[in-house]
C-alpha cells in the first residue's frame, strides 16, 4: 500500500456526524468522481466511479445517510488501461433528483417543475467543519500524495474551475498557499511543504498520516544532523592524524641531525612527546608533559619545532596549525 492509499483509507474512516459536513464532502466527491447522464424523456442518473472500493463505500454511506439513497454498485473493467477495475455507483432516475436538490444543482421552477440549474454542486463552505469535509472529499476524489520518504507533494488533479476555486478557498482558510500547474492540458493544484501538507491532512482528519509524515520528517532531520556531525568528526580526526604523521617524520629526520641537541629543552620535550604518542591531539599531548601545558602552549612549541625542522632539512615544511585544512606534504 502506498502512503497515498493508506491516507485515503484513513480519510474514509473519519466519522461524518453532521449533515452539513456530509453534504460538503459529498459535493467534493461529486465534483471529482461524479457524472450526470441524460436518459431521455427528461430523466437523469448520477454515477460515481472510483478504483477504490473504500471510497465507493464512503460515497455509498454518505448517499444513504444524507439523501436516503441506496445506490446500485457494479464493476467495470477497462481493457484499455491494463484491466483496471472501477467501482461504479449509480443513482437511478427515481432518486437522482433528490440528490441533485441536496447538492443545490436542481430547483423547482415557478411552475413547480424541477429544473437543473447547475452542472456542478453549489457547496456551502462558510463553516470550518464544511471546509475540512470538502478538503477530505477532494483528497479522496482527485488527490495524490507522494511517499514522504521521497519528498513532499500533495496534489489535486482538478479539471473543473469550480472545484479548483473551492479547494483554493479551503486551503486559504487554513493559511496554506496553493500553487497551480498545468501538464498536457490538465490543471492541478498542489502544496510541496511538509508543514502545509500536515495542516491539510490534519484538517481533513488523517491524523495517522500526519504522525507518519512528522516522524519521517524528524527522522530525516536527526539523520541529517548525525551524519553532518559524524562527517565533521571524521574529517577532523583525519586532519589531526595527517598533521601528527608529518610532525613525526620531521622530528625523526631532525633527530638524526646535530641541530636536535642544540634545541631548547621545551622543544626537545615536545618532540619526544609526539614520538611517544602519535595518536594524541595537541591538547592531549600537552597533558602528557610534566608539568602539563595547554593546547596553545603545545601549538606554539610544535610550530617553532616544525619551523626549525623546515630550515634545517629544507623542503619547507609549513608551520602546522591544528586542526586545520590538510596541507601538501613538503618532505
Ligand atoms: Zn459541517
Amino acid at each position: 500500500m502506498s502512503f497515498s492509499s493508506d491516507c485515503k483509507e484513513e480519510l474514509c474512516r473519519v466519522p461524518c456526524d453532521k449533515a452539513c459536513c456530509r453534504m460538503a464532502e459529498l459535493g467534493a466527491l461529486y465534483m471529482t468522481l461524479g457524472a450526470l447522464s441524460l436518459l431521455g424523456r427528461g430523466q437523469l442518473c448520477v454515477q460515481f466511479a472510483t478504483e477504490s472500493p473504500a471510497i465507493a463505500r464512503r460515497v455509498f454511506v454518505l448517499l444513504q445517510k444524507e439523501a436516503q439513497i441506496v445506490a446500485q454498485l457494479h464493476y467495470v473493467t477497462h481493457a484499455r488501461f491494463g484491466g483496471v477495475r472501477e467501482c461504479v455507483l449509480t443513482v437511478g432516475p427515481r432518486q437522482a433528483p433528490a440528490l441533485l436538490i441536496r447538492l443545490n444543482m436542481m430547483e423547482p421552477g415557478e411552475d413547480g417543475a424541477l429544473t437543473l440549474r447547475w452542472t456542478t454542486p453549489r457547496v456551502k463552505l462558510n463553516r470550518d467543519c464544511d471546509r475540512r469535509a470538502f478538503l477530505r472529499g477532494a483528497i479522496l476524489g482527485c488527490g495524490t500524495l507522494s511517499n514522504p520518504e521521497h519528498g513532499y507533494h500533495l496534489e489535486w488533479i482538478a479539471r473543473d474551475e469550480d472545484l479548483r476555486q473551492n479547494i483554493a478557498r479551503c486551503l486559504q482558510s487554513l493559511g496554506v498557499p496553493v500553487k497551480q500547474t498545468e501538464r498536457r492540458g490538465v490543471v492541478s493544484l498542489y502544496c510541496k511543504q511538509s508543514d502545509h501538507i500536515a495542516a491539510v491532512l490534519t484538517a481533513a482528519g488523517a491524523h495517522q498520516a500526519v504522525t507518519t509524515l512528522e516522524s519521517l520528517r524528524v527522522r530525516r532531520q536527526v539523520l541529517g544532523s548525525v551524519n553532518r556531525a559524524m562527517n565533521c568528526d571524521a574529517s577532523n580526526i583525519q586532519k589531526q592524524m595527517d598533521a601528527s604523521q608529518r610532525q613525526q617524520r620531521q622530528i625523526e629526520a631532525l633527530l638524526k641531525t646535530e641541530r636536535f641537541s642544540t634545541l631548547p629543552p621545551a622543544l626537545q620535550e615536545i618532540a619526544r612527546a609526539r614520538l611517544r604518542a602519535p595518536d594524541l591531539n595537541l591538547e592531549e599531548l600537552g597533558q602528557t608533559l610534566a608539568p602539563p601545558i595547554g593546547k596553545s602552549g603545545v601549538n606554539h612549541r610544535m610550530r617553532r619545532l616544525m619551523q626549525i625542522a623546515g630550515e634545517e632539512l629544507g623542503g619547507g615544511e609549513p608551520a602546522l596549525p591544528e586542526p586545520g585544512p590538510p596541507q601538501p606534504d613538503g618532505s
